[in-house]
């Protein structure tokens, strides 16, 4: 037995990039793992998820999980592959997410092993998975749901209390005390603009000594909403086009669809069929209609009075493709529709072959809805690539491209400094992760200016004591 139970925090993942989220702390022997998420984007990030653990996965007591994004949870069937054993403590709502999510990742890096095994281009002979999807059941064994608002003990000396976070549904902020210290995860947070979730919970009261905030868009002022969106979609439609949007299977695709919904109800666009195609999409609609159904505690009180045993999501036109084939329906659309699929970076799933259908004709647009990685599809298009790379090949980018932030279900730079500061009492440290390098840094130095407190951007690996 160690017996200096000084804690200490180590940053394994979204330090310096906003992919890979993993923070574990330490006090004696005690070990517990703050996310456990995938790096994703560049190959030199995804290459990282290969690497062994800075620490044996055997000797983590438990897992909080934020939330269930896979830059978050991601890596814990390799986790639990690894030799991983304790509990995975989070909310009901994040724990049916994260099933659906791991699910969906196990099988993409199994199908990936298969193509680079036929491709011969891997490094492994034969190429491996990263995991399979017995190894992401053997994960989503390990959840145990946890209501908002209720301290848990996740390990000996280490106590969870999650709150609702307003960035999807089930995400939280968690609030730990570890061996008499205090530390609270912003995890992702949201914008209090959520057209279902409510605002984050303020930081409750009490000394703290330290706070771990993300900061995506931390160098960042989110643009007012305008009709811009309106305005790209009539467009296409009048010149016989169909809109695409990319979209994150979960939340995104909630988001836009209600904005589509109140669009058609004002008129301000035509009345159009919707397509959502992506299963993973339509499995995470269902769970948000049940958390309205249920009024769970992070949904807005006015939806559930509103929507309760209603459908917000559908303005009479949506269809849910749930099989391959009903997808290839309306692959290359003749008739003016809108498609909503996954992934939002258009870095797999169906909207890969809508892509690829679409991007070469002029009559139609593609909508960027949300934060798009460097080295994705995505950012290439955002950056104004005249082709992309699609199965192979070159796929020219003549359809109109846009992008519109604000979507965004992250705080901006004056919005996480706003939550900081709900803070009753000045942190030792305020830890920024989960930025690109240059952001993180720059967030770290407008919450310096604007509280006096000792913020600061870690590096990879970096360990810092409490
Ligand atoms: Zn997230």
């Amino acid at each position: 037995m160690t017996t200096s139970p000084s804690p200490t925090i180590t940053f394994l993942g979204a330090a310096g990039t906003v992919t890979g989220s993993k923070f574990l702390l330490t006090a004696g022997d005690t070990r517990v793992l703050v996310d456990c998420g995938l790096f994703q984007g560049l190959k030199e990030l995804r290459l990282k998820n290969w690497e062994p653990l800075e620490v044996d996965p055997a000797t983590i007591d438990a897992v909080v999980l934020t939330h269930a994004h896979l830059d978050h949870c991601g890596y814990l069937p390799r986790l639990v592959k690894d030799g991983f054993r304790g509990r995975i403590h989070t909310t009901e709502n994040t724990a049916k997410l994260a099933e659906v999510i791991l699910r969906d990742s196990a099988r993409i890096q199994v199908e990936d092993a298969e193509y680079a095994a036929k491709k011969k281009f891997s490094k492994h002979n034969p190429p491996k998975p990263l995991y399979d999807e017995q190894d992401a059941g053997r994960a989503i064994a390990l959840f145990t749901a946890d209501d908002f608002g209720v301290p848990v003990d996740v390990a000996a000396g280490v106590s969870a209390t999650f709150h609702p976070a307003g960035h999807i549904l089930g995400a939280a902020i968690v609030d730990i005390t570890i061996a008499g210290k205090r530390i609270v995860f912003s995890g992702d947070l949201g914008r209090g603009e959520h057209p279902l979730l409510c605002a984050p919970t303020a930081i409750p009261a009490g000394s703290l000594d330290a706070v771990v905030i993300e900061s995506t868009y931390g160098d960042r002022q989110h643009e007012t909403p305008t009709d811009e969106f309106a305005t790209v979609i009539s467009e296409t439609v009048a010149r016989g086009g169909s809109v695409l949007i990319p979209a994150f299977a979960v939340d995104r695709t909630e988001i836009i669809l209600i904005a589509l919904r109140e669009m058609m109800e004002a008129g301000s666009i035509p009345r159009l069929p919707i397509f959502a195609d992506s299963p993973m999409a339509l499995k995470a609609l269902d769970f948000y209609r049940d958390a309205i159904d249920k009024g769970t505690a992070d949904i807005r009180p006015d939806v559930q009075a509103e929507w309760a045993g209603r459908d917000p999501f559908d303005p009479g036109t949506l269809k849910e493709l749930v099989t391959v084939d009903e997808s290839k329906t309306i692959n290359n659309p003749t008739q003016p529709c809108i498609i909503i699929s996954a992934s939002g970076m258009g870095t797999g799933g169906r909207v890969v072959h809508h892509l690829r259908e679409m991007l070469p004709n002029p009559l139609h647009t593609v909508i960027l809805v949300g934060y798009q990685a460097i080295g994705t599809r995505g950012r290439a298009l955002v950056d104004g690539a005249e082709s992309v790379r699609m199965h192979g090949r070159e796929v020219p980018v003549k359809a109109r491209i846009e992008q519109i932030q604000s979507f965004s279900v992250h705080a901006d730079g004056e919005e996480l400094v706003a939550w900081l500061k709900t803070a009753s009492d000045a942190p030792e440290h305020v830890f920024v992760v989960h930025g690109e390098t240059g952001v993180a840094e720059t967030f770290a130095q407008h919450v310096r200016q604007s509280t006096n407190w000792n913020a600061h951007a870690p590096k990879a690996g970096e360990t810092v004591a409490l």
